[in-house]
């Protein structure tokens, strides 16, 4: 038979040598012996890690001492009859074979070697495959597959775009697109009434750790939507995907609102896989005003963490103080007793009570967080659930909560339509811009914005946001009031999306959709925790490419076609 593939390790044992030959496949042992062939022999001897070989020989079974239970090829091996040289490689800059060892940096540089690693190689045809589970399921269930423009105008999801300079038009710019929002709402006015796409989307974006520059989305788009239709073709989809890594999910996936999510994790992305929950609770006005906050504060009940050290407590205390929390305490519980700092600011009385209302136990430890007197409430409650989110995470990892192997999915729905943005003094689209209000909310659109409530919903997995999306406006007169809301004047709306506009004006059906975060679901498929693992050539934190060194700088004479001069540092 005949193998080809690399040299993962050459041992020499004088008389004996083994080659391990790997491919994508996995890893075989070749072994050339002078008495079967003198020549293989020889040729193997000056072979290295990462030569290119192809193997003429005969599979015969190990010997039993021999035998490698570790490897699925380990009862058998390949006694080879001649060794073809296909290429030579240099000692590569770090060893194949090592796990984990090698910095990022490293990885990153020689992507193509770093690539040859088993995991990577594991990962990256798992995203073959899930792609594969998408286009079946979504095409079974009447989707059809429509790709949409790169080069476009700017689409407004709130993020910088990637602009590509024209140089038939100086002066005049594309824009790669943050997502195919437009197109693919205009896909369903064009009576392709279920769409979907694997697409690369573009955001420039002051990276996150865990942020790519490029990402791909599946985006999916249906007219006459049943929001319960809709989950439900989402939900199979998840179904079908994990069950490509053995993973079986509970469904249907529990909705939970926004307003309850926030209420009760401080957070619009919950982990939903463990009970530590928030509660409100209100002080009398007396103590608020001792304490100089508004009356109203967080409690969360802990178990098995009344014994926590003082020191242990301030590191919470911190944590709340940082991320938001105007003050921080905590009430004791043990037996009949309730020890707090806080009765010396509010009295024992007013402490037990805030234990009673909040359904403390002896043996537990109430959290309390609550925010300042003054202020924006708006801004003050924002701080409040910040907190309250920060500290249940690090709560939950302190008493071990988190358990690997479990798979919380939750809807959350009902989102506030606008979030008011203090710096600027306006709203802006807490979704976006074409996202629908309810129905019920239209005669508050204008008069109690803040109060409007969005059809937008997020698929959440444990506390990561996979996925989000919205019914949209398909009458042109909500969507303009919606601009208008947004401070966006006519003449802006119609400069910037006057094509989207009129598109509405004939005969655009209801319509809705979702885009769903394909790197960060296939990362959590195959137990990455970043999304570089599973993406074949990503960027570093800052948006380089290490391997190819982008971004670089272009040629003088490019930029001219361009009509582009660039200013001077
Ligand atoms: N375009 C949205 C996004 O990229 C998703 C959607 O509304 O369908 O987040």
């Amino acid at each position: 038979m005949f193998l080809a593939g690399w040299v993962d390790v050459r041992r020499d044992l004088g008389n004996l040598i083994f080659l391990d030959l790997r491919d994508h496949t996995g890893i075989v042992q070749v072994v050339c012996r002078p008495e079967v062939s003198a020549a293989a022999h020889d040729k193997a001897q000056n072979v290295r890690s990462e030569f290119v070989v192809g193997i003429e020989g005969e599979v015969v079974e190990r010997a039993p001492a021999t035998v490698n239970a570790q490897l699925p090829t380990g009862e058998i091996e390949v006694v080879a009859r001649e060794v073809l040289l296909l290429n030579e490689s240099k000692t590569p800059p770090f060893p194949i074979n090592a796990e984990g060892k090698t910095a990022e940096e490293a990885r990153l540089r020689y992507r193509y070697l770093d690539l040859r690693h088993a995991r990577m190689q594991r990962n990256i045809r798992l995203r073959h495959d899930a792609s594969l589970v998408v286009r079946r399921h979504m095409s079974e269930r009447g989707f059809a597959e429509i790709e949409t423009p790169f080069l476009t105008r700017s689409t407004p999801e709130g993020a910088r775009d990637y602009l590509v300079p024209s140089r038939l038009r100086h002066g005049h710019f594309y824009a790669l697109p943050q997502s195919p929002q437009l197109f693919k709402q205009l896909l369903m006015m064009a009576g392709f009434d279920r769409y979907f796409q694997i697409v690369r989307c573009f955001r420039d974006e002051d990276l996150r750790a865990d942020r790519q520059p490029e990402f791909t989305q599946i985006d999916i788009e249906m007219a006459f939507p049943q929001r319960a239709e809709l989950f439900e073709i989402v939900e199979g989809l998840m179904e079908k995907l994990f069950a490509l890594v053995g993973i079986s999910i509970a469904r249907p996936i529990p909705l939970i609102t926004y307003a309850e999510a926030m209420e009760r994790y401080g957070s619009d992305k919950p982990h939903t896989g463990f009970a530590l929950e928030w509660k409100r609770v209100s002080l009398t006005a007396e103590a608020a005003g001792k304490l100089r906050a508004a009356p109203e504060a967080k409690a969360l009940r802990a178990a098995n963490s009344a014994d926590y050290s003082r020191s242990q407590l301030d590191k919470l205390q911190d944590l709340a103080k940082a991320s938001g929390a105007a003050w921080f305490s905590y009430v004791k519980l043990s037996g009949n007793e309730s020890q707090s700092p806080l009765s010396k600011a509010v009295g024992q009385a007013e402490v037990e009570s805030v234990a009673r209302a909040a359904g403390a136990l002896p043996g537990e430890i109430l959290f309390l967080i609550g925010c300042r007197a003054e202020g924006s409430s708006l801004v003050n409650t924002r701080r409040l659930d910040e907190a309250s989110s920060a500290l249940r995470l690090e709560l939950a990892g302190r008493l071990n909560l988190i358990k690997p192997g479990h798979w919380n999915f939750a809807w959350v729905v009902d989102f506030p339509m606008f979030e008011y943005d203090e710096k600027e003094q306006r709203f802006t689209a807490m979704h976006h811009p074409f996202t629908s209000p309810r129905e019920e909310d239209l005669s508050i659109l204008e008069s109690d914005s803040a109060r409007v409530k969005a059809r937008a919903y997020d698929l959440v997995l444990n506390g990561q946001e996979i996925g989000g999306g919205s019914i949209r406006m398909h009458r042109r007169d909500i969507q303009q009031r919606v601009f208008k809301v947004l401070g966006l004047t006519e003449e802006k709306a119609r400069e910037r999306f006057g094509f989207f506009m009129d598109a509405l004006e004939y005969g655009a059906p209801p319509h809705g959709g979702i885009a769903l975060g394909w790197d960060r679901i296939i990362a959590l498929m195959a137990g990455e925790s970043n999304i570089r693992e599973v993406i074949a050539f990503p960027k570093t934190a800052s948006a380089v490419d290490l391997m190819c060194e982008a971004p670089a700088s272009v040629d003088p004479g490019q930029l001219d076609e361009l009509g582009i001069s660039l200013k001077k540092e």
